[in-house]
Formats: structure tokens, sequence, C-alpha cells
């Protein structure tokens, strides 16, 4: 097995015509190998823990080459104004700007910085939706909220985002796992 392939284990059942559960199933999964990742700080200004981890894993990668992790991964510090300043954002709220709408919006001396950022950004891990953009985008941020260690993710069939939650789950006492709906 490539040191880089996926493996899920796979579950299923097999049921009647009344919905009872006649068979159970495992079995390995082998999926592609995650091509290139991405890792997130930043994207608000005063959220310091993704800016710091970013910062580890460029000295990491200083440190050991480009072989540092097992696969291919940028670092990106997403709003490096707003971090200088520690503020949230400097024009508008970059969690904001990802959707389709603004990601393709025509840039003038008046678009807000985020936005202009935002567009650069998919320009690096994108284009969002092509076949070029990253496989998997780590977005690290803070909050207030008591809500512990929390993973939010765009799907529940993606097994890499199962894998690192399970991953996680097996080494703190609490981690929460939040779906979020999102039109594009
Ligand atoms: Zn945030």
């Amino acid at each position: 097995m490539a040191q880089c392939e996926r493996v899920a284990l796979k579950y299923w059942q097999v049921l009647d015509s009344d919905g009872g559960i006649t068979n159970q199933q495992m079995a390995l999964e082998f999926l592609p190998a995650l091509a290139r990742m991405v890792v997130c700080g930043g994207t608000h200004g005063n959220e310091l823990s993704g800016v710091y981890v970013v910062q580890e894993m460029e000295r990491q990668r200083k440190e050991k080459g480009e072989g540092a992790w097992p696969i291919p991964v940028t670092t990106v510090l997403s709003n490096p104004r707003a971090v200088k300043e520690c503020r949230r954002y400097i024009d508008t709220d970059m969690n904001r700007c990802f959707n389709t709408a603004t990601l393709s919006s025509p840039i003038t001396d008046s678009s807000p910085y985020e936005v202009r950022r935002a567009q650069e950004l998919n320009k690096l891990m994108g284009p969002k939706g092509s076949k070029d953009a990253a496989d998997m985008i780590c977005d690290l941020h803070n909050t207030t909220s008591n809500v512990g260690l929390t993973l939010i993710h765009y799907t529940s069939s993606d097994w890499v985002t199962l894998h690192i939650c399970k991953y996680l789950q097996a080494r703190t006492s609490q981690v929460c796992f939040n779906k979020l709906h999102t039109e594009n």
C-alpha cells in the first residue's frame, strides 16, 4: 500500500422488504491519496491559534524540508492585514467571501480588502469546485463560545473528515463534530 493511500472501513446493512436488518457487512475500502491539503490560519485576524499553527508548520518545513508531512501541505495566513492589526477583519468578514458570487465579482478600487484576498486565495487553493482545487482545506479558528474543540465540516460522507474526527476523539476528551449546511 502506498504511504499516502487512504483506507476507510465501509459498513453497510442489507434490509428486507419490511426494513429489518438481514445482513451487516464491513470491508476495507481503498481511496485515492490526498494530492494536496491546505492549512489556513488567521482568517479572522484576532484568532491566534491558527496563526501560531501556520507559523509552526512553516518553521517545520524550513527545518525538515518539503517532506515534513506525508502529503503536500500548503500553509496560508488568510488575512495578513487583519492579523497584523489583531482585528477580526479590515473591511468585511472573510468567512462570507468564499461564495461563488463574491469569488467571481469584478474587483474595483472600492472592493473590500477581504474580497480581494479571497479571490487571491481561490486562485491559490482552487479554483473552488475545479479539478485543480485542494483536496482538503483546514481553516483554523478560535471562538469565545463554550464549544470546546469543534470540527465543522460540509459533508458527512467524506471518509478523511470522519477519520480526522475519530483520531481527535481518541486523543481528547471532548470533540464536537458539526455539519454545516451552506448554499455553496
Ligand atoms: Zn473565526
